[in-house]
């Protein structure tokens, strides 16, 4: 509870409790199949902000047994050799699940880089198919940051069928999915963008407001309808400080319910994405029980595409500490 009154919604402590199941399902996966779920993380340079991103779910896989690794090519790497290490990862068996770093540096087309990914393989849900069984209503992988910023919600009991919610932002990858998530919830849903004429006007009469925009301070307690649930994606880097897109000091006096930046959607993304990976990993033990992986065998033996450039870089100092 935050000193307002308004109830704080941190993802650490439902995090915990998801990793702890994660890890008994990955014991019993590794028991199983004699080898721990495998998860490839392709990385084009070392200086991309998401790097810190995507180091932190690597140390999150080691800890519940998980064995994750950087598949890297180098910051110059063209699109097709992108396109054609994701393929060679899609193929191999030990590898269960594939993210690959975002954004991509300007000269890789994001769609090529999209579709070469293995649906069953695409944990971040990222690649049409996903995306369209998301549409549908059915069941894929959904993305992440998207999944949290609903799963937040359900899990601290906060009631979402009948409600009126706003989503601030239509990204393929956050807000869009958010909406259709929150559509799933039975929510009556508007998504606001930068297009949208008075946005104020939408967030006061929302009971739920999840807000993507990467826009730090976009929504402010004047603008909350009294009581409303506010779940703020957004990560900024602000005099050197890491803040979302509300601003949290006006809101949390107005807000029934809100989660802070850092330490709401970040840490609960992570952990959900290994539930995603587990998920991949049963359903495709069960495919193909037979995958070729010697027993015993613990490690992944990825080789990036003869095309791809494979000389690691050296890591670069933190820029983004949550997600
Ligand atoms: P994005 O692709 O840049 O999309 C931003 C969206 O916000 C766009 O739809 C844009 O509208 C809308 N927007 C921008 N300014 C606006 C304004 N003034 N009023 C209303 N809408 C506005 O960003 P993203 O990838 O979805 O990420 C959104 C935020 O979430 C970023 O801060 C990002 O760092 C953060 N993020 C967090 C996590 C996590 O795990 N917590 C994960 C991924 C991203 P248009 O479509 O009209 O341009």
């Amino acid at each position: 509870m935050a000193d307002s009154g308004a109830r704080l919604l941190e993802g650490a402590p439902i995090a915990n409790e998801i990793r702890t199941a994660v890890a008994e399902d990955v014991a019993t996966f590794t028991a199983v199949n004699r080898r721990p779920p495998g998860l490839a993380v392709v990385i084009v340079g070392r200086d991309a902000p998401s790097t810190v991103y995507l180091e932190q779910i690597l140390r999150g896989c080691t800890k519940v047994g998980v064995h994750a690794e950087f598949v890297e090519l180098e910051g110059e790497a063209t699109e097709a050799s992108v396109a054609a290490t994701i393929r060679a990862v899609n193929t191999d068996p030990a590898v269960d699940g594939v993210i690959v770093q975002m954004p991509l540096p300007p000269t890789i087309r994001l769609r090529t880089v999209i579709d070469a990914i293995d649906p069953s393989k695409d944990i971040d849900g990222i690649h049409p198919l996903n995306a369209g069984l998301l549409r549908l209503g059915y069941d894929g992988f959904l993305p992440a940051t998207a999944h949290a910023a609903v799963e937040i919600m359900r899990r601290s009991g906060i009631e979402i069928a009948g409600r009126d919610a706003v989503v601030i932002g239509r990204s393929a990858v956050v807000g869009m999915p958010a909406a259709f998530l929150l559509v799933k919830e039975d929510a009556t849903v508007t998504v606001c963008h930068s297009r949208t004429r008075d946005l104020a006007d939408h967030v006061s009469r929302a009971d739920i407001v999840v807000v993507a925009a990467g826009r730090p301070g976009l929504v402010t307690g004047a603008m909350l309808k009294p009581g409303a649930v506010v779940v703020d994606v957004g990560i900024n880097l602000v005099d050197g400080r890491v803040v979302g897109d509300v601003d949290f000091a006006s809101a949390v006096v107005v807000a029934s319910a809100i989660t802070p930046v850092p330490g709401g959607i970040g840490p609960l993304t992570n952990a959900l994405l290994l539930t995603h990976l587990i998920r991949a990993a049963e359903r495709q033990a069960a495919a193909h029980p037979r995958t070729g992986v010697e027993p015993g065998m613990t490690a992944p033996t990825i080789q990036p595409a003869p095309t791809a450039p494979t000389a690691p870089t050296a890591p670069t100092a933190p820029t983004r500490g949550d997600r």
